[in-house]
C-alpha cells in the first residue's frame, strides 16, 4: 500500500481498545481480584447505565444476542404453530429462534433503499395464528416503529426489536418524542458481540423492556426459571452476560455516542465520495431515525462484486457481503410458503450489496484509500 500505512480492517477493535486501555485494564483486573464472575456488582452497575442511557425501565443482561432473542420469545409465551414475521433479508439468528421453539417464521421482504421491513408486506403476511413481529433495524436504522406499533395495536400483535445493529440510535416519533432503538416495541433484543457498535470481549447480550411483569419473567426465564434460588417456576436456560464483560461494556458505553458520531464521519466521508456515482448507490437514510452505521452498505449497478472485492483485497482493503443468500432461500429455512422469486427486493439486495470497513477508528486519509480504490474499479 502507497500512502496507507496501518492495516485496514472491516473492524478494528484493537485500535478502539488502545485509546482506552488503561480503563479497560483496570476494569478487567479488577473483576479477576474481586472474584466475582458471575452476577457480580459490575453486571448490576452496567444494567443500571445502560437503563439510564437507554431511558428504558429495565435491561436484562444475558449471553447473546440470540439468547436475546429466545427468551424474549418464551417470555411472550408464544406457542407451538404461532407465526412470527420477520425480515428476509437478516442474520439467521433472528428466524432460527422462532424455528427453534417451534414457532413459524413467516418472511417478508424489505424496503430498496432503505434495507427494512416492508409494512405493507406485514399486513398482507398477517394471519389469525400471526402472535409477533420481529423488526431487525438492520445496518443501524430504525425500522418505522410507529407505524409498526399501531399495526400491533390494530391486530394485537408483539413487537420484538432486534436491536443487535442499532443500539445507540435514535427513533422521532410523530410529535417529536425521541425514544432510543429498542425500547418502542415491547421487548428490545441486543447483541454485545465484539464487532457490534457495543461489543464487549467475547459475548453479551440483553432484553429492555418497560413492562415490569415481562421484565420478570425474562430475568426468570434467563436463570434457569427460577425466581427464588432451587424454586423454578417454568423451564428456562441458562444465559449470563459474565462481570468481565459488564466491566468492559460499562467503560465503552461512556464513548458509545462518539463512536456512533466516529461511524457517521466515515459514513458521511463515503458518501461524499461515491454518491452520484450511476454504478453505485449510496444507503439511504431512512425517516425518523438516526443512523448509527454498524455497517455502510453499497447497491452496485451493473459492477462484478467479486472482481470489485479482489481488487479492494490485493489493495489490502477488505470488504463483506451481508447477506449473500437470503433467509428463505437458505437451506435451513426453505418451505413451500417460498418460491424463488418470493422477495425480489431482498434477492436483488444479496446480489448487488457491498459493505465497505466501517468503524469508530477511520481516518480520512484511509476513507480516501479506501474511495479511491472503489472510483478507479468501477470508472475503468
Ligand atoms: C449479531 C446479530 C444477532 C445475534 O447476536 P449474537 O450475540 O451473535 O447471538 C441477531 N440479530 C442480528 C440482526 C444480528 O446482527
Amino acid at each position: 500500500m502507497e500512502s496507507v500505512t496501518k492495516k485496514i480492517h472491516m473492524v478494528d477493535l484493537f485500535g478502539q481498545y488502545e485509546k482506552i486501555q488503561s480503563e479497560i485494564d483496570a476494569a478487567v483486573l479488577g473483576v479477576i481480584r474481586s472474584s466475582a464472575f458471575i452476577n457480580g456488582p459490575e453486571v448490576k452497575s452496567f444494567k443500571a447505565e445502560l437503563e439510564t442511557y437507554l431511558g428504558v425501565k429495565h435491561v436484562i443482561p444475558c449471553a447473546n444476542g440470540t439468547d436475546a432473542l429466545q427468551i424474549a420469545m418464551m417470555a411472550l409465551g408464544l406457542k407451538q404453530g404461532d407465526e412470527v414475521i420477520t425480515a428476509s433479508f437478516t442474520y439467521a439468528a433472528t428466524a432460527e429462534v422462532i424455528a427453534l421453539l417451534g414457532l413459524t417464521p413467516v418472511l417478508v421482504d424489505v424496503y430498496p433503499d432503505t434495507f427494512d421491513i416492508n409494512i405493507e408486506a406485514i399486513e398482507k403476511a398477517i394471519t389469525p395464528n400471526t402472535k409477533a413481529i420481529v423488526p431487525v433495524h438492520l445496518f443501524g436504522q430504525c425500522a418505522d416503529m410507529e407505524r409498526l406499533m399501531q399495526l400491533a395495536q390494530k391486530h394485537n400483535l408483539f413487537i420484538i426489536e432486534d436491536v443487535a445493529q442499532a443500539i445507540g440510535a435514535d427513533y422521532t416519533r410523530a410529535d417529536g418524542k425521541k425514544q432510543k432503538a429498542g425500547t418502542i416495541g415491547h421487548i428490545g433484543c441486543t447483541s454485545f458481540f465484539p464487532s457490534k457498535n457495543l461489543g464487549c470481549y467475547g459475548d453479551g447480550g440483553a432484553m429492555y423492556t418497560n413492562d415490569d411483569e415481562l421484565a420478570a419473567k425474562m430475568q426468570m426465564i434467563a436463570n434457569h426459571g427460577q425466581r427464588i434460588q432451587y424454586y423454578h417456576d417454568s423451564i428456562g436456560v441458562n444465559s449470563r452476560l459474565d462481570s468481565i464483560q459488564a466491566a468492559i461494556l460499562r467503560i465503552k458505553l461512556r464513548h458509545l455516542d462518539e463512536y456512533a458520531a466516529a461511524r457517521n464521519a466515515a459514513a458521511n466521508y463515503y458518501d461524499n465520495a461515491l454518491a452520484g456515482n450511476p454504478k453505485i448507490k449510496t444507503p439511504a437514510r431512512a425517516k425518523n431515525t438516526t443512523h448509527v452505521f454498524h455497517q455502510y452498505t453499497l447497491q452496485l449497478q451493473n459492477v462484478d462484486r467479486d472482481a470489485l472485492r479482489k481488487y479492494l483485497a490485493d489493495k489490502g482493503i477488505p470488504s463483506m457481503v451481508y447477506y449473500p443468500v437470503p433467509l428463505h432461500m437458505q437451506k435451513a429455512y426453505q418451505s413451500e410458503r417460498y418460491v424463488s422469486g418470493a422477495f425480489p427486493v431482498t434477492e436483488k439486495l444479496c446480489a448487488c450489496v457491498v459493505s465497505l470497513p466501517m468503524h469508530s477508528e477511520l481516518n480520512e486519509e484511509t476513507l480516501k484509500y479506501i474511495t479511491d480504490a472503489v472510483l478507479e474499479f468501477v470508472n475503468q
